[in-house]
């Protein structure tokens, strides 16, 4: 009787065990599924966020090219200068109040983006706002007032301290992952500003080195650090946040760059002028108001990050691993806006801690003429109306030098102390203080030089050149 007694007791309590473990089996199931669905939510928010950033970026150029091929139409339409000093004067006048609003334009589109891209996040169930990006953005706007203003321009810094705030007016939840700091040295191709050059000192992964162009050099042959660029002040002519790349330049557009010339930019201007319906814009009145060549009128062009792929190019060491190269019309890095949102999910499982999900995302514009890309190759390099796609593109397509804006810790260290021209603060407590401290030491470097001088020709390099797909698999992710 005892025996029973105690026997069924056991298996109650064998039972209760069971239904405890598979409880428990169930709560992890539960998590497991709430943890991917929510992760696929926050992928959706990141993209959705980057895409809108990305539109309001093709509808800053379109405009700016619009209102490029608009200047020109009012000086073709006086045609030869001499002939109607007055008419020529007014037509002038009126490019420099184009040249005013395009000023703006290129400030304002970008920040509409961020505010967009906000939007996108929250209405894709990302609740919690960005704290560090928050931060970021009040920084900015707290620095706004060193901007200096453009004779068009005066009022800059207030205007743009009132756009940023504006921008973030309905919080802060998706960061802005490429944003170029006003007062930041970033775009520079030093290793000190280059997040990747810290990620592969943190986890010695030496190929890095040998990939990235003289950095196996540095590993070899550092003696401490030198040149360091200083943050340029002036007067930026795009904003810190998803700005679109565009430089304006005063006049004589053939000088610009030598691999285009006066006719293939004339032929340009014809082309666009045609397809957008400028009446007075045709190569007679093109050559008579000397548009191309005026050195006092001034025009919106594309920047130094409008160039055709590196990462997307089968001849680039670090390349993506791509079994053939870009279609031309979209061979274009420059504009693009990368976000990042965070959520944390509150686990259901006992004992399961709280963990952050974070995804960044890429979007960019394109737009072409006739399959040929509007800015790469000299063809075009008058910013045009022509952006008509928005894609997400891989985030690996992009330098990593200009990622990881949205993180504050990475801001901080890089603005405050990093300290040119040639000095390194070692800050307490910062991560990328002490990994510079470990790249310092001369056995660390050492144990890098040898590892690559023995291994790196076998373990390093890539398959080069056309045939099947490269192997070996690819350092980027998604
Ligand atoms: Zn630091």
């Amino acid at each position: 009787m005892t025996d029973r007694v105690r026997k069924s007791g056991q298996v109650v309590l064998v039972l209760a065990f069971m239904l405890l473990g598979l409880l428990f089996l169930a709560l992890v199931c539960v998590d497991a599924f709430l943890s991917s669905h929510r992760k696929n939510r926050l992928q959706n928010a990141g993209d959705a966020a980057a895409l809108a950033a990305a539109r309001w970026q093709g509808i800053t150029l379109n405009a700016l090219g619009a209102l490029n091929l608009a200047k020109v139409d009012a000086l073709c339409k006086v045609g030869d200068p001499t002939m109607n000093p007055a008419a020529w004067h007014e037509a002038t006048n009126v490019c420099e109040r184009i040249t005013a609003l395009q000023e703006r334009i290129a400030f304002a589109g970008p920040l509409m983006g961020f505010y967009s891209a906000q939007r996108a996040a929250m209405m894709n169930d990302v609740t919690e706002p960005d704290a560090d990006m928050a931060a970021l953005v009040a920084e900015s706007v707290f620095r706004a007032p060193m901007l200096i203003g453009t004779e068009l321009w005066p009022e800059k810094a207030q205007d743009y301290a009132e756009m940023v705030r504006g921008a973030a007016r309905d919080g802060v939840f998706a960061g802005a992952d490429n944003a170029q700091f006003f007062n930041f040295a970033i775009s520079s191709n030093h290793p000190l500003f280059n997040r990747a050059f810290y990620e592969a000192v943190a986890g010695e992964d030496w190929c890095w080195f040998y990939l990235h162009g003289g950095m196996a050099n540095l590993l070899a042959n550092f003696s401490g650090w030198s040149d360091i660029p200083f943050a340029g002040a002036g007067s930026p002519q795009n904003p810190e946040f998803f700005g679109t790349g565009i430089r304006f330049v005063r006049g004589a557009l053939a000088d610009i760059n030598l691999d285009w010339t006066e006719t293939q930019v004339r032929s340009a201007v014809l082309e666009l002028a045609e397809r957008s319906s400028c009446p007075n814009v045709n190569d007679f009145t093109l050559q008579q108001c000397g548009v191309v060549k005026n050195r006092n009128l001034s025009w919106v062009t594309y920047g130094s990050s409008w160039h055709a792929w590196g990462r997307m190019h089968r001849s680039d060491a670090a390349r993506l691993p791509l079994i053939s190269d870009v279609k031309d019309k979209y061979n274009v890095e420059g504009a693009f806006a990368a976000t990042r949102v965070r959520q944390v999910l509150e686990p259901f499982t006992p004992g399961v801690s709280r963990r952050a999900n974070v995804w960044t995302a890429a979007a960019k514009p394109f737009g072409a003429i006739d399959e040929r890309t509007v800015t790469w190759n000299g063809e075009f390099p008058l910013v045009a109306p022509a952006f008509t796609d928005v894609r997400l593109v891989m985030l690996g397509a992009f330098d990593e030098g200009s990622m990881g804006m949205a993180d504050r810790a990475w801001v901080n260290h890089t603005r405050d102390h990093i300290q040119p021209p040639s000095d390194v603060a070692h800050a307490a407590g910062c991560r990328y203080c002490a990994i510079l401290k470990k790249w310092e030491d001369r056995d660390f470097r050492k144990k890098g030089a040898d590892w690559l001088a023995k291994n790196g020709e076998e373990q390093c390099r890539r398959p080069t050149g056309g045939g099947g797909p490269p192997g070996g698999g690819t350092r980027h992710a998604h």
